[in-house]
């Protein structure tokens, strides 16, 4: 995948630039080319060999869709993140799949999540109150109290007796439509890659910040070889890389926001793993659901599965969140989880399973060292009605991502609302203009 690939242009290292954004994931981009429409001379320093970060979309031919190995829906309506689909053209397709359990070997409709996350919404949980203590406190049944676990490991990462109630409760009304990309999501990242070479902006590859200062005349910026200097910064990388000490490859920044500190300790980075299936044709379980459904196995080590649209090209997506993926951590191993869950869910020896099977893909996001998590939850105790902003800090350094929109925290739209809030910021403060 080419993580590693040292490729700094000439042009970045010459420097010049007005502002240097830190990572080149959706939201480092966004706020990349906000500010370089803004008129401001851009540098994006990225630590992998490609943009896109959690965004991470591969081809296995030419003609054939897309595979997603990290983010693939949209959820609600987020308005920047749909002006910017717009401005790709990129185009979105409504996700409306039923759900199903397979138990047993047979299959039935599911428990309805909404009905569940309903009763609990009129709950109001109290300070500190984990989701798991939620669903004992509020006398939900022991089958609905699975679902529930089942739903909020799955979905925010984290382990239920760790998860804050108060932000599943929060966000249970932004989750309720969702919506993709046939193209990929990748599309925005080459939208977003292209757009900012156009405009005369600088991308370094496999350039991995260690130390962010701010000066009497603007910002340095420090790889491990070398420096980098501008009017002002916008660190774009993930929570973890603010959690961990420097030696073991977080960043440090001089002075921190004291922002980022809140939110270091407020939120806690899940695990998610998704491994898909290309298949040589639909399986019996696939075949006799409607298209586009989702599939639970609640007792498995991936426990939901969902089944593509396209007939001419089937496979299946198999994800598990939360305490799980620590078991089964790295892609060898979940590759493997996972081949194994669809042997039992067909009811078949591995070998016989393994034949309906054309490729595996899948990327840990748990274990890769410039992510070291899938997304953020926050922490039950840790938690607060504090709104956090939509970025920290302030000019001439400021830190963007998906950790500081409580509502919809973990998401490309948050990292998106932070990304291009921030660089307007910048470009309205002065910091930005050019000369
Ligand atoms: C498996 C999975 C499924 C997901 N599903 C969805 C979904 O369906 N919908 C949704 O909205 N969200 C989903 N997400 C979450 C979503 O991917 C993220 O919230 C979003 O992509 C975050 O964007 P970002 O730019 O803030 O961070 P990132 O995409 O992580 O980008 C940060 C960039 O900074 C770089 N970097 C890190 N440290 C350094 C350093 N020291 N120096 C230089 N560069 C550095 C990284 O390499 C990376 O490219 C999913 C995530 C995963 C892992």
């Amino acid at each position: 995948m080419g993580e590693e690939v040292e490729r700094v242009e000439p042009s970045v290292e010459k420097g010049g630039w007005d502002v240097i954004v830190v990572g080149a994931g959706i939201g480092g981009l966004s706020a990349a080319h906000e500010l370089a429409r803004g008129g401001a001379r851009v540098a994006v320093l990225e630590g992998r060999g490609r943009p896109g970060g959690r965004i991470l979309t591969v081809r296995p031919e030419p003609a054939a869709a897309p595979v997603e190995l990290g983010a693939e829906f949209i959820h609600g309506k987020p308005p920047e993140l749909l002006a910017l689909a717009r401005e790709a053209r990129l185009e979105l397709e409504p996700v409306a799949g039923r759900h199903f359990e397979l138990a047993g070997g047979e299959v039935r409709p599911a428990k309805d999540l909404n009905d569940v996350l309903g009763e609990l919404e009129r709950a109001r949980p109290t300070d500190g109150e984990s989701a798991l203590e939620l669903a004992h406190m509020r006398g939900l049944d022991s089958e609905h109290g699975r679902w529930f676990q089942h739903f909020v490991e799955g979905f925010h990462g984290g382990p239920a007796d760790r998860v804050s109630a108060r932000s599943i409760i929060r966000q249970a009304s932004v989750t309720e439509t969702q919506a993709r990309a046939p193209q990929g999501y990748g599309a925005l990242i080459d939208f977003l890659s292209a757009e900012l070479v156009n405009a005369g902006a600088g991308l370094a590859l496999g350039c991995r910040v260690e130390t962010v200062a701010v000066t009497g005349e603007g910002v340095v910026v420090r790889d491990g070889l070398r420096e980098y200097r501008a009017k002002a910064c916008i660190v774009a990388v993930p929570l973890a890389m603010f959690q961990a000490p420097r030696e073991l490859g977080g960043i440090e920044l001089e002075p921190p926001p004291p922002e980022v500190q809140f939110a270091a300790r407020r939120f806690e980075s899940g695990l998610a793993l998704r491994v898909t299936l290309r298949l040589v044709e639909p399986v019996p379980f696939q075949a006799a659901l409607p298209a586009g459904s989702f599939i639970h196995a609640l007792d498995e080590d991936f426990p939901t599965w969902w089944s593509s649209s396209d007939p001419k090209d089937p496979r299946l997506v198999a994800w598990c969140g939360g305490p799980r993926c620590a078991k089964i951590a790295g892609e060898r191993r979940a590759g493997a989880a996972a081949l194994a869950t669809f042997a039992r869910l067909m009811g078949q020896t591995l070998t016989e399973a393994r034949g309906f099977v054309r490729d595996v893909y899948v990327h840990d996001f748990g274990v890769d060292q410039l992510s070291r998590g899938a997304y953020p939850y926050e922490l039950a105790g840790a938690d607060s009605e504090v709104e956090l902003p939509i970025f920290a800090g302030s000019p001439p350094l400021l830190v963007i991502g998906d950790f500081f929109d409580a509502d919809e925290v973990g998401t490309v739209a948050a990292a998106v609302k932070s990304g291009t809030s921030a660089a307007r910021t910048l470009l309205g403060s002065g910091h930005a203009a050019a000369e």
